[in-house]
């Protein structure tokens, strides 16, 4: 369910087979670690992966394994003669320094070489602060850990009317409540559910134009699911469409 929430909020792609065969999609992924451990060098580890795996897959190196990812990336780069698609780097922090400047060498050495077309990819318990530091180099990114266990979305149930009338403790605003959407800017505004008829609601306007939607829609009806949800890569798409609306940085 992480991966498939993962995906439907922007992701490209996940790694269990299982998740991706729910989202309906191909897992994505590349060599592991241990592949260059048991074969004892990346040139070799690429070379035997580029020989058995699905040419559908795309040839990318881990190259933090043994030694400096700028000597491993121009040698798996020189060694796959034009078939390398990127190098990876999952350098752990302890041993990184300016992870920035690292990818900056990388792609420096690269380029003299001419291997403009190798992308980089990085990984290694990124956050959204990293992957903003990074994306003008790195074309790619792995996240886990900041998406698995990322911060709660702090929220309270509570008793907001009593029979048809308006009552809520201290600090809550009273009564049942619709969400509106402007479907244009992204802006939200809360209004209360009686007194304003879901025809109205349609036609209210934003400041930027738009209108706004309610978004209180009947999901469960007497423990029936009664709405058809659409498939994983639709929500995907939406989402993406309105994320031109969100700031990653913390709201004041
Ligand atoms: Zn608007």
């Amino acid at each position: 369910m992480i991966e498939r929430a993962a995906y439907i909020g922007g992701c490209d792609g996940v790694a269990v087979i299982l998740s991706a065969e729910l989202i309906e999609t191909d897992p994505m992924g590349t060599m592991p670690h241990a592949l260059i451990l048991i074969l004892g060098d990346t040139v070799e580890a690429i070379k035997a992966f580029d020989e058995v795996i699905d040419k559908k897959v795309k040839r990318v190196a881990l190259i933090d394994t043994f030694n400096d990812e700028k000597f491993e990336a121009i040698r798996v780069a020189e060694a796959m003669k034009g078939r390398l698609y990127a190098v990876r780097l999952d350098t752990p922090a302890s041993r990184r320094g300016n992870f920035y400047r690292i990818f900056e060498e990388v792609r420096w050495e690269l380029d003299l070489r001419g291997f403009k077309d190798v992308k980089l990819f990085a990984s290694g318990g990124l956050d959204e602060k990293e992957v903003m530091e990074l994306k003008p180099l790195v074309d790619a990114f792995g996240v886990g850990t900041c998406i698995s266990n990322a911060p709660v979305v702090d929220f309270a149930m509570d008793i907001m009317e009593i029979q048809g009338k308006p009552m809520a403790k201290r600090g809550k605003w009273s009564g049942a409540k619709d969400i509106l959407r402007c479907r244009k800017c992204g802006n939200d505004k809360i209004a209360p559910l009686k007194g304003v008829p879901k025809q109205e609601i349609g036609n209210k306007k934003c400041a930027c134009g738009g209108n706004y939607q309610g978004l209180l829609q009947p999901l469960i009806h007497k423990g029936k699911v009664v709405r058809k949800l659409p498939k994983p890569k639709a929500l995907r798409e939406h989402v993406v469409k309105q994320l031109g609306n969100v700031s990653l940085l913390p709201v004041k």
